[in-house]
């Protein structure tokens, strides 16, 4: 299976130069290809594919005004003409919205290079148009052997450089376990699982979230075009690198974890992005926290042989009594503690999560599988339907 292996280096003056001069390149060519075939389907109704933009992109290097393209290496260039196709084939597929222009500020900045257009050697790693190899920092270590197929090279809107290699290894799947969890998207944590256990977020966020304030108003005082407006963007942009970065460091410990100690995690399939717009849902996870920990467990769960079941969000969860299943007809949001008739004292979130690993596994019984129907639903109202008149249990709030 591939895997990709992350690491920051630190690009010499002369990689810099070339690297930003390839992202420059890369862009240019994919934002003039977009244009081209929107152009010719906005008046021939007509598609233009892979083939036909790489033979474009060979005559613009043999014009005047574009023969710069030739001075950067070709494989990234190609490689943005593919990533254009695939962006195309999930438009045509309805899976995504119609490609648009990458812009020099809000765009990363990226180049792909595919094995002909590195060396990998001795643990050294050079890109085509370099003298010498980057200067990565091995955080972690390569699989033994690894050769990776593709490198891609990134800087963010911090100023600091990545390379991404993406790798074939084997991983061993965890010996099988019995325990199984269920998941639920908190309201006053992040998680609550059916083990009775809630995590929250990370506690330093708080203080780092005032600084990144801080920072951004003394970014509005500053002249548009100076140099201390740059420089207090630059600062801007370290915090905002910093909250995602301790977040997903966070997400990574936790998917991990759970993947670990579990062979089935059943979650609910939310649709988060639809619950956030609601502002009466103000709940402790993002969107982007969310989606993202859904990504890793699933495709952690795939590389050590675990399962994952998303159960359909229109599932009352936080409504039935994990208890003795009577089911109450709303559960306002405010309601963070209830006493089921049947006596049992609930915490909203733990009970969520123990009905929705006790949904998961009736539907894994029956072999049905739940798929996530994120396509479908995202039609559908986003808002978990939780207002109707109370018939049975007392909230206790
Ligand atoms: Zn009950």
């Amino acid at each position: 299976m591939k895997r990709a292996y992350k690491y920051r280096f630190y690009p010499t003056e002369q990689q810099e130069r070339e690297l930003v001069r390839t992202f420059g390149c890369v862009r240019f060519v994919y934002n003039k290809a977009l244009e081209a075939r929107t152009t010719a389907w906005y008046t021939e109704q007509r598609r233009i594919n892979y083939n036909e933009t790489s033979a474009m992109l060979t005559g613009w290097k043999k014009t005047d005004d574009l023969k710069f393209l030739g001075e950067v290496s070709s494989v990234p260039l190609q490689q943005t003409l593919r990533h254009l196709q695939g962006a195309f084939a999930s438009f045509f597929d309805k899976r995504a919205r119609y490609p648009r222009f990458k812009s020099r500020k809000k765009s990363r900045s990226s180049a792909e290079y595919t094995r002909s257009a590195f060396t990998f050697r001795d643990g050294q790693l050079t890109l085509a148009k370099m003298a010498d190899p980057l200067n990565i920092v091995w955080s972690r270590p390569l699989p033994e052997g690894a050769q990776p197929s593709t490198v891609t090279v990134s800087c963010d809107s911090a100023g600091r450089w990545f390379v991404s290699l993406l790798t074939e290894t084997v991983v061993a799947h965890h010996p099988p376990t019995e325990s199984v969890v269920g998941v639920d998207a908190g309201i006053t944590s992040l998680l609550a699982l059916s083990t009775g256990e809630k995590i929250t977020n990370p506690g330093h966020q708080r203080r780092v979230q005032a600084r990144l304030v801080k920072a951004q108003r003394a970014l509005a005082r500053k002249t548009k075009g100076s140099v201390n407006r740059e420089k207090a963007r630059r600062k801007v942009a370290r915090i905002h690198a910093r909250i995602t970065d301790r977040r997903r460091d966070h997400l990574h410990k936790l998917s991990t974890r759970l993947v670990r100690e579990n062979q089935t995690i059943v979650i609910e399939d939310l649709h988060v992005a639809g619950m956030l717009g609601n502002r009466s849902l103000a709940r402790a996870i993002s969107d982007a926290s969310w989606s993202q920990l859904r990504s890793m467990l699933e495709y952690k769960a795939a590389w050590y042989g675990r399962e994952v079941i998303a159960v359909d969000r229109w599932f009352p969860s936080s409504k039935i009594c994990s208890a003795c299943g009577s089911v109450n007809d709303t559960m306002p949001l405010h309601v963070r503690e209830w006493v089921c008739r049947c006596g049992v004292t609930h915490d909203r979130d733990i009970n969520a999560a123990r009905n929705i690993l006790a949904a998961g596994l009736a539907v894994s019984a029956c072999g049905g599988g739940v798929r996530p129907t994120r396509q479908s639903s995202a039609r559908r109202s986003p808002m978990k339907q939780e207002t109707r008149p109370v018939k049975v249990g007392i909230p206790h709030l």
